[in-house]
């Protein structure tokens, strides 16, 4: 595997000797260091919690006559139950995490209500008169083998949601105990994270979170990151090695698991822990600072965000606004499109909580690895019936969605933008039913922002060659790197087989950049960027100097890109432009970036880029001003 690997450390300390196998043995303990990659940065140390679906064992039992009435009445009794536990959960959720959460387990609660589900149960009860929880068991295996495997995320989120249900029946068939939650501080080890759990899992003192499976563009690795919770991705099978207790250091800045780390280990990590929060607090100085490098070309950082409850976060964070909402949390928590009056009170919140500063929210973009509309199967999601090409199929659901947008626009501190545009054909469509729903609400004397400005993503490769003519029909453009680059480089964001050569310092993709920002220039319009690249602190210099507008990122390293801003001169970041695009290869390009971050910001860079030799406790940046 590309990306596993397991290093060994020798030293010369008297209470520790190397195995057969080369690791490190200290106090009858064996230090292992798994190599994954960095999905959330920071360092969490302490006790690993390993979370594993809790499986009901069954076995068949053919029932007599007379035990069918009594296993009809028992199965009908464990419904009973699960649904009072369901709708305990359902509340929990609502009180202590929010609305988001409270769906997840009210669609549960559906399916454990569905009327169909109950008659064909208690059809074969009586025609095949076996147990009620092997039925479960069996029915359930049916749908697996349709739905278990389906490349199409939704239909696998909805497997799991309808196994979760299962078992929860069978669990109250044989009486067994329910899952237990995780208590105390813990770093949650695991095969895979959804995006929920990542969310409900935050609820509690977690730590971190380290995963076998997924990619570091994945929505649980984003949401992490909005989080501030460390993670760690792709490290392939850890989870079976490790038990609950072990003490584990886990580094999302390198994309490491250390499992039961030497003493020496510990204190070095400890260490680091504290520069971090040495340089988190001075980070927290600029706060209220514009953000303009030190020969006054200003430029402004937003957020990205999914959720109304990250806005107070983004607030403290000092963003000048939001660079782009993802609005298909609310398609996934309800597991249907949301009416306009659902979508008309989230959207007027966040224009609300976030006036004076704008904005943007991004159509939905369903599809590709972010589910698919219920019974789709596509080949290849990724080119297939994703985001704008959806959204022009059923209109009337964008319409929906154009007139919330719209109607909650009335504050004048929304923008709007569209995912996917390849062409100029694709956006004229669109913009054609932007402008008669307009029409609609202005027939409806519906107030809205006439002015409101109207952008388009630009992460399609075709969408570069004609961006001139894009440009002319826009206000702006936000560059989605995450899908940018996979399509630039034929290489799938989600797969880690290939995650190296997921680059986003290619050349290639840096001279897209570069071509987008100047045919958005050359016709009147700003560029900003949405992808995860705009919140790389290695790429801030270059991206400044290729005359890039408006930065987009997760909101937890807004501080550390404005840090660099406010100490770098825009000619000092041409310079540097320049000088990338004259590279041919990635490794090169990144190798030059890291090595003028070093000597330019040598104990700032220690603590982002590696963390070492950073401990002197100074880290104030070269030449910053003011702050
Ligand atoms: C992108 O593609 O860069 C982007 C920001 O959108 P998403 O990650 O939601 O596809
Ligand atoms: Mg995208």
């Amino acid at each position: 595997m590309r990306s596993h690997s397991f290093l060994t450390k020798d030293s010369a300390n008297s209470n520790h000797f190397l195995d057969s196998q080369g690791f490190r043995v200290e106090n009858g303990k064996q230090e292992r260091i798994i190599k994954g990659l960095p999905a959330s940065g920071g360092i969490a140390i302490g006790p690993a919690y390993v979370y594993e679906r809790e499986e009901v064992y069954v076995s068949e039992r053919i029932l007599t006559v007379s035990e069918v009435e009594l296993e009809i009445q028992l199965l009908a009794e464990a419904m009973e139950r699960a649904h009072v536990e369901l709708e305990k959960i359902v509340s929990f959720a609502r009180q202590k995490i929010n609305e988001e959460a409270a769906a997840i387990f009210e669609s549960q609660l559906l399916m454990l209500s569905d009327p169909q589900m109950h008659k064909a149960l208690e059809k074969r009860l009586r025609d095949e008169r076996k147990n009620a929880d092997f039925l479960i068991h069996d029915e359930l295996e049916k749908y697996r083998a349709i739905f278990g495997a389906a490349k199409d995320e939704l239909l696998r989120d909805r497997m799991a949601d309808l196994d979760e249900v299962g078992q929860r029946i069978m669990r109250n068939l044989q009486k067994k105990r329910l899952h237990s939650t995780v208590e105390g501080e813990h770093v949650i080890i695991a095969e895979q994270l959804t995006p929920s759990d990542t969310l409900l899992f935050s609820r509690n003192d977690v730590l971190g979170y380290a995963t076998d499976i997924g990619g570091i563009t994945s929505h649980a690795a984003i949401l992490s990151r909005s989080l501030k919770i460390p993670a760690v991705t792709a490290l392939h099978g850890a989870s079976k090695d490790i038990v609950t207790g072990d003490m584990v250091i886990l580094d999302g800045q390198h994309g490491l698991l250390i499992v039961n780390p030497t003493e020496e280990h510990q204190r070095e990590y400890a260490r680091k822990i504290e520069r971090i929060e040495l340089l988190e607090a001075e980070l927290a100085d600029l706060v209220d600072l514009p953000c303009e490098t030190s020969d006054c070309h200003k430029v402004e950082l937003s957020a990205n965000a999914e959720f109304v409850n990250e806005l107070e976060f983004i607030i403290t964070q000092g963003s000048n606004g939001i660079g782009l909402y993802r609005t298909e949390h609310l398609y996934i928590a309800k597991g249907d499109f949301p009416s306009e009056q659902e979508q008309y009170i989230e959207y007027s919140e966040i224009a609300f909580s976030m006036y004076p500063q704008p904005v943007i929210f991004r159509t939905f973009d369903i599809g590709g690895d972010k589910l698919l509309e219920r019974g789709v199967s596509e080949m290849n999601p990724f080119l297939g019936w994703r985001g704008i090409r959806m959204m022009l199929d059923k209109t009337d659901i964008f319409r929906r969605q154009l007139r919330a947008i719209l109607r909650a626009s009335s504050m004048k501190n929304i923008k709007i933008m569209f995912p996917m545009i390849s062409g100029v054909a694709e956006l004229d469509e669109v913009l054609a039913v932007l402008a008669d729903v307009k029409n609609e609400l202005t027939e409806e004397l519906v107030p809205f922002d006439e002015h409101m400005e109207v952008g388009l993503m630009i992460e399609v490769p075709s969408a570069i060659f004609v961006a001139d003519e894009l440009a002319k029909r826009v206000d702006f453009f936000s560059i989605g790197t995450n899908d940018l680059v996979q399509y630039l480089m034929a290489v799938d964001r989600n797969n880690e087989l290939i995650a190296d050569l997921y680059q986003e310092f290619h050349p290639a993709v840096i001279r897209a950049v570069k071509s987008i920002i100047a045919t958005g220039h050359a016709n009147g319009i700003w560029v900003g960027m949405c992808g995860e690249l705009a919140g790389n602190p290695l790429a801030t210099v270059m991206l400044l100097g290729l005359g890039l507008d408006e930065f987009s990122m997760v909101p937890s390293v807004i501080p550390e890109v404005k840090k660099i801003i406010r100490s770098t001169s825009y000619e000092d970041a041409k310079g540097v432009a320049e000088t990338v695009l004259r590279m041919p290869v990635a490794s090169e390009v990144r190798a030059y970036l890291e090595s003028y971050m070093r000597e330019r910001y040598p104990h700032f860079m220690a603590t982002l880029l590696n963390g070492e030799n950073g401990d002197n406790g100074n880290h104030k940046l070269d030449g910053e001003h003011g702050a």
